[in-house]
């Protein structure tokens, strides 16, 4: 096995079991590892440190994966990998939630494999080019631990082109699924398309704030911003709020929300989906001096890094500004970030400042996390991305 030596010093992150080891730390590569192979790291005294997988074109060099010496990184380890980060989820799938996240990459110690289950079908995403080299023992335990209908490849994210690795889109094992697939969350049918859909398909991630938020919307005038397929705007619905807005700017997103409306078989009155910038929206409405009771805001990821926090920052400012002008006394704003380079601190106050400048006044009555499913390693801080808060206007 080839190994890599760390130069002086560089070690401590590997004693804390922290998963990279950028290029910069590497002091010696004795031999030529192929992308993507299993490599041996030990310290500039030579000691074992840990194993992971070799990169040279990404800027994390190593990403380790195993620190006890005795292990063997054969089939047989990344069934045992997958089977404890199965076991993980058992408390969270039932009859009435058939989606969940199943591998969570650096979180679950299968840096670059993600792994989503949604009723029969998986949908996967691989993004190191270690997880692409072990891919057919990944399947293969993948398909004998979980017996699924089909295996779909959505790793067609810009993280692949950071590694090396060419965009993939297809079948990798069974059956393909049909356009539209339906799953139950937390009671709920959602109709997935796996091979357009966003991501992987579905944002399970926010699951449990799905449900917390729609404890607050019975009655209420609901406006759902960057709804997708409507998590927000369903669970809203299903708590009795009188009508709901969903807008979101991708016409497949609105074409599944709709249908996922029908599936559920609620009051179609009670809904209006708007296929729109949600900024361009927002400002519309207040020109029209429309008011709501209760408004999401779930955009993409605005700070891909944190060289884009500042442009970031303003983007989530002047959009919270806008949601919080739509709000009276009393009226509420979910308000996420999903941009790991945002913690929770810096988007508190980039909420003050846009209240601030809304002139309102707000009280922060709860905070939101990722789910189970999404678990942050302590050794991996960089894990938690998910954060949100919900806030009144006094
Ligand atoms: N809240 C959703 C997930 C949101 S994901 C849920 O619970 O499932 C972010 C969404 O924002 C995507 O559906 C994307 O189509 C949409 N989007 C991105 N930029 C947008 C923009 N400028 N205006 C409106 N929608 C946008």
């Amino acid at each position: 096995m080839v190994e890599i030596k760390l130069k002086k010093g560089k070690e401590k992150a590997v004693y804390q079991h922290h998963p990279w080891i950028f290029s910069g730390a590497l002091d010696k590569v004795k031999g030529k590892p192929a992308n993507g192979e299993v490599v041996r790291v030990i310290d500039a005294n030579g000691e074992f440190l840990a194993y992971g997988y070799y990169n040279d074109q990404s800027r994390v060099a190593v990403r380790l994966i195993e620190w006890s010496e005795e292990a063997t990184i054969d089939a047989d380890w990344y069934e045992s990998k997958i089977k404890t980060a199965i076991a993980g989820r058992a408390n969270l799938l039932n009859e009435n939630t058939t989606a969940c996240r199943l591998i969570f990459s650096e979180a679950d110690f299968l840096p670059g494999l993600i792994v989503d289950k949604y009723a029969d079908f998986l949908s996967v995403q691989i993004l190191s080019s270690g997880i692409e080299k072990a891919k057919e023992v990944i399947i293969s335990a993948l398909v004998k631990l979980l017996q699924p209908k089909g295996i779909f490849d959505r790793s067609d994210a810009t993280a692949r082109t950071h590694e090396g690795i060419t965009a993939e889109n297809g079948l990798l094992w069974g059956e393909n699924p049909e356009e539209f697939i339906e799953v139950k969350e937390n009671g709920i049918k959602y109709h997935i398309n796996i091979a357009e859909g966003q991501k992987s398909g579905f944002y399970c991630d926010q699951r449990d704030n799905r449900k917390i938020l729609a404890s607050y919307t019975k009655n209420k005038k609901v406006l759902d911003c960057f709804s997708y397929s409507g998590g927000f705007s369903l669970n809203a619905l299903l708590e009795g709020a009188s009508h709901v807005t969903s807008v979101d700017s991708s016409a497949l997103a609105i074409e599944t929300l709709k249908q996922n409306i029908a599936l559920n078989q609620f009051d179609a009155s009670k809904h209006t989906a708007i296929q729109s910038d949600v900024n361009k929206q927002l400002r519309q409405f207040n020109d029209e001096l429309q008011k709501f009771d209760v408004v999401v805001l779930d955009p993409p990821k605005y700070a891909p890094s944190r060289s884009a926090l500042d442009r970031a920052a303003r983007a989530y400012k002047d959009l919270n500004r806008r949601g919080l002008m739509l709000l009276e006394s009393g009226g509420l704003l979910a308000t996420f970030s999903c941009s790991g380079a945002v913690d929770i601190e810096t988007f508190k106050q980039i909420i003050a400042w846009a209240a601030l400048d809304a002139g309102k006044e707000v009280q922060i009555i709860k905070q939101f996390c990722q789910p189970e499913d999404h678990p942050i390693r302590l050794s991996f801080p960089e894990g938690e991305y998910l954060k949100g808060l919900l806030v009144r206007v006094v």
